[in-house]
């Protein structure tokens, strides 16, 4: 059983040495450290990681950093949310007990070089049209790995490309760590929840519900035979509605994100990618 704090004792920490000093006490006490990465502005979807961290592992870890490295359009990393009070608010309501909250000079003291061979994975889905993604997520969630040093680490399918990218990093720097994968949590109208809905305006989120409507209508309706039918049928959906500029989406093999090969036995995830309004937001469902 996860040996757990009291709730209140909420930790915080913004250096390095402080945070690693604290969790070196707990591994030698023999508790395991399981650690959610984000970039705060908190909601369920990051806190249901948490809450299975918990479940999982003694002494749960989050960090809040808004990573630079990640972002191809400074506009967006200049607005991007951070409500670091409401953010330690919500989690000294969870069993979290350590939060990290570097700052940028912490993270990267001096400008470095980082480059990964990750494969044609990089340049499709997301990495296409945000070039240069996977590198900053790459360099920044191996150099959190490094601080933390977990034994499970935690994220959601929201970023089913990121979880895939992330998993075979550490396969290839033979990182010691578990990577578990949580479901997707959305608003009762369907949205996937984002730390980006909060740019939406009323308008534009009653619009932005297309993504997870045609989701769901292809998963409903999901025919291996019509698979090219549903496909633009989503994409005619989706272009039809105001507000709503498409990105992709796309039917793939949900092990490999490459295209269907084996239409009888391929796994498979509709994957769709949109702007409402100036708000790029994301989601996906698996098929089979
Ligand atoms: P972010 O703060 O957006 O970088 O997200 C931090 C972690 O929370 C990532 O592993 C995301 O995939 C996950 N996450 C974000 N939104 C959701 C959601 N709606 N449901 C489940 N997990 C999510």
């Amino acid at each position: 059983m996860p040996q757990h704090t009291n709730w209140q004792s909420l930790k915080i920490f913004t250096t390095r040495n402080e945070v690693q000093h604290y969790l070196n006490e707990q591994k030698k006490a023999g508790r395991t450290i399981g650690f959610v990465a984000t970039m705060g502005a908190l909601h369920q979807g990051h806190i249901s990681l948490i809450h299975e961290a918990s479940k999982l592992t003694d002494c749960v870890v989050c960090s809040i950093f808004v990573n630079p490295t990640q972002f191809n359009d400074p506009a967006d990393l200049e607005k991007y949310p951070r409500p670091i009070d409401a953010d330690i608010n919500l989690l000294k309501q969870t069993s979290c007990e350590v939060l990290f909250n570097p700052g940028v000079k912490e993270i990267y003291p001096e400008p470095e070089d980082w480059h990964i061979d990750l494969g044609s994975i990089e340049n499709i889905l997301e990495g296409k049209f945000r070039p240069g993604h996977y590198q900053g997520v790459t360099q920044v969630v191996n150099k959190l790995f490094n601080i933390i040093k977990p034994d499970l680490a935690f994220f959601g399918q929201k970023d089913f490309q990121q979880c895939m990218i992330i998993s075979k990093m550490t396969a290839l720097l033979k990182t010691p760590l578990q990577i578990y994968v949580n479901p997707i949590i959305r608003d009762e109208d369907g949205l996937a929840l984002s730390s980006r809905n909060v740019h939406l305006s009323l308008e534009e989120r009653k619009h932005a519900t297309i993504l997870s409507k045609t989701l769901f209508y292809i998963s409903k309706n999901f025919d291996i035979k019509k698979l090219e039918s549903l496909k633009h049928e989503a994409i005619d959906k989706i272009n039809q509605e105001a507000m709503v500029e498409l990105d992709y989406f796309e039917i793939l093999n949900s092990n490999t994100l490459e295209p269907i090969s084996d239409l009888e036995n391929d796994p498979l995830i509709a994957l769709v990618a949109a702007k409402v309004g100036k708000t790029r937001l994301i989601d996906n469902i698996i098929l089979r």
